[in-house]
């Protein structure tokens, strides 16, 4: 008898029609004799709506901490919808089934609501009901705080919520059930030629998924990766098809330089124009940013030595355009820079795969295919296993299928 933690993602749930076709995956696996804990998302669009409520309620408060309390209150809630409605799909075909909340199990969290981490999952409860021969249905997505109230846990969350469970119950298998089949070389929503990984390394899903491929969340990765979780990507739609395995073992010599291509349509650029190059700048502002819960992603600062002056360019998610603006805006008279530009039309095109550490020559391969397409690159940021171009964000679409194809992904 294995245990298998199941989680279904928002499509996958999206009417009861569909909760009733997922909760005969959770069944068959069931009657397989199988300890069975299912985590779901909300509804498909539900989150964006509760979202939409509660940015009625904006007001010069609303980057509070009792603004944000209230928000992970309302946002949490589609969660409890779905977890009950599953586990009354899953009575109803006779397999004996209780939802559980965040707070009741309960799955402990720290850091800033809206976005907090999870700490522990208390799996007593779930454990009881194995012994039973009853499968547990856990709300994704939502936690407790030491203040005792509810909190959520970043965009995509209940992926992670799945992985902190299995490990929680030392799971045999976390099965990631989607609307897509797996993991493929790229969005198969962005590109026809597409093709399916029959699996990928942790590193590398890292990568792909905070460089935009949302398939899986990108905490729920690097947490599967330190817990030593099983994590396979699922369709839902066609649940007996091999799905994607994320794993340790790829062969490096063997694996191509390119596994994947990413993109990330939600980029804004800020350039600080004549900052005076001197120690504890850059450090000034990027503390400041963080201070706001702004994520800075790429940066590049060019010095003029004979001027001695700089220009300081980084990205940040367009969503947080105007509170970094605000931010740097409040550090001019400290600074004396000359002027900030901002540009929010971009997207992130970001080329992975592990096998780039040993071959040379794959960023020049890049540049000359985006040149080739008259792609225009604004910044460029690398890691070992990665490099990403900022571009403008109507050419995402003719980069990602270039590079898709100068890579021959399709290729086996
Ligand atoms: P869920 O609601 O199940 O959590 P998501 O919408 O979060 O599903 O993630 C699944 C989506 O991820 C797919 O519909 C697909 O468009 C997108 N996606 C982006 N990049 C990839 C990729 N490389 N492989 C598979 N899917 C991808
Ligand atoms: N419902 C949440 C969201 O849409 C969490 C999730 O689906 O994983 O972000
Ligand atoms: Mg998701």
């Amino acid at each position: 008898m294995s245990t298998l933690v199941l989680k279904f993602g928002g499509t996958s749930v999206a009417s009861t029609e569909l909760i009733k076709s997922a909760a005969k995956i959770v069944k068959k696996e069931y009657d397989n004799g199988h300890n069975i804990a299912v985590v779901v998302s909300a509804m498909a669009g539900t989150t964006n709506n509760l979202i939409n409520y509660v940015n009625d309620f904006h007001s010069s408060k609303s980057d509070s901490e009792e603004f944000n309390t209230e928000y992970d209150v309302v946002v949490s809630s589609g969660e409890q919808v779905t977890s009950g409605l599953m586990s009354l799909a899953l009575n109803e075909i006779g397999v004996p089934a209780i939802s559980w909340l965040g707070w009741q199990l309960p799955i402990i969290t720290n850091g800033p609501h809206r976005n907090a981490n999870i700490r522990k999952i208390i799996p007593d409860k779930i454990n009881e009901c194995f012994k039973e021969r009853k499968v547990s249905v856990l709300a994704g997505f939502q936690g407790l705080s030491s203040e005792s109230r509810i909190t959520t846990i970043g965009r995509g969350g209940s992926d992670n919520t799945a992985v902190f469970l299995a490990s929680s119950l030392k799971a045999d298998r976390c099965d990631i059930y989607t609307d897509v089949d797996g993991v493929y070389t790229s969005d198969p929503k962005m590109t026809g030629k597409v093709k399916k990984l029959d699996k990928i390394s942790y590193e590398e899903m890292i990568e792909m998924a905070s460089q935009g491929a949302k398939v899986l969340q990108t905490s729920s990765v690097e947490s599967a990766m330190i817990e030593n979780v099983n994590v396979q990507v699922r369709s839902t739609f066609s649940p007996d098809q091999e799905g994607t395995q994320i794993s340790f073992d790829v062969d490096e010599n063997q694996a191509k330089a390119v596994t994947g291509v990413a993109y990330s349509k939600d980029e804004a650029k800020i350039t600080i124009i004549d900052l005076v190059d001197q120690p504890g700048i850059a450090a000034k502002i990027f503390r400041s940013l963080s201070n706001q819960s702004i994520n800075v992603d790429m940066i590049v600062q060019n010095n003029f030595i004979e001027r001695k002056k700089t220009n300081m360019t980084f990205t940040v998610p367009m969503s947080d355009l105007n509170k970094s603006l605000d931010v740097i805006s409040s550090l001019k008279s400290e600074m004396n820079f000359l002027q900030v530009l901002s540009e929010d039309n971009l997207s992130k095109v970001s080329i992975i795969g592990s096998g780039m550490r040993n071959q040379p020559g794959i960023a020049a391969k890049m540049f000359e295919c985006l040149s080739a397409q008259g792609i225009n690159i604004e910044v460029i940021s690398t890691s070992e296993i990665k490099v990403s171009v900022l571009i403008e964000k109507s050419k995402t679409n003719d980069a990602v299928n270039a590079l898709h194809d100068v890579f021959e992904l399709d290729k086996p």
